[in-house]
């Protein structure tokens, strides 16, 4: 079945294990996932090109004036934008492809992709959010007191998204990304071109029939 690539941007707030559930999802269903560019410096064990592209904020700069990303935005102290080129390149391919982003850069999505999906995870509950974040222990307490705040004002976007995936148990977590996915990919909108090739052949055979 000849399907269009979907779009697929994950969202959710800071330490509620987008990462973690990604990064399954990614081992276990091999969809393509876009790697960001980042002005945040490394964290013990990121790889540049694999986890992030870091950037300086002059380099990020210049990929902005060029049009290099199809969103980018300020989070926390930091600036991230999604490379234009690999996303482009893999919707062509009709692959499905994986965003890891923040709520601005979801609406930007959003806006120029209206058939992408929309997912935003979240945690049982505020206070393991925290604990969360805390146990990671790759921010100092500024920056996570900083990303507790922003992760506030962000339930004001949570409504714009199509759905509300909870992080409780991981594994469980990563099946109904999963199944949100696989629900997409047989909606009727990406799949016009199956469509329109059914019609063809039932047009060839409506013309052997000489009733
Ligand atoms: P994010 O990418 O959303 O900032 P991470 O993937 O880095 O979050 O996860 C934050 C912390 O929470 C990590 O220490 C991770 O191991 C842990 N974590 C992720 N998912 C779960 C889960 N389902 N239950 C308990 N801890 C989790
Ligand atoms: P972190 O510093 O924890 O890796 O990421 C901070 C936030 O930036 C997370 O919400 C993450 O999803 C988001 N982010 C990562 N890459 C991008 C990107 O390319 N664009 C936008 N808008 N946000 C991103």
């Amino acid at each position: 079945m000849n399907k269009k690539g979907v779009l697929i941007v994950i969202s959710g707030f800071s330490g509620v294990g987008k990462g973690t559930v990604v990064k399954k999802l990614i081992e276990k269903y091999q969809y393509s996932l876009s790697v960001s560019a980042t002005t945040r410096a490394p964290r013990p064990g990121e790889v540049d090109g694999k986890d992030y592209y870091f950037k300086s904020v002059d380099e990020f700069r210049s990929l902005i004036d060029y049009n290099g990303f199809i969103e980018w935005a300020q989070y926390v102290e930091n600036y991230y934008g999604t490379p234009r080129k690999f996303v482009e390149d893999e919707i062509s391919k009709g692959h499905n492809v994986i965003l890891e982003i923040e709520v601005q850069g979801a609406m930007r999505i959003k806006e120029q992709y209206p058939d992408a999906v929309l997912i935003f995870l979240t945690a049982p509950d505020a206070r393991s959010l925290k604990s969360r974040l805390e146990g990671r222990g790759t921010e100092e307490a500024k920056v996570i007191a900083k990303r507790l705040k922003r992760a506030y004002e962000e339930t004001e976007d949570m409504p714009f998204y199509d759905y509300l995936v909870v992080n409780d148990d991981l594994e469980t977590c990563v099946e109904h990304v999963n199944a949100v996915i696989i629900a997409e990919s047989f909606k009727t909108s990406n799949n016009k071109e199956y469509i329109e090739k059914t019609k063809n052949e039932l047009l060839e055979i409506r013309k052997e029939i000489t009733l």
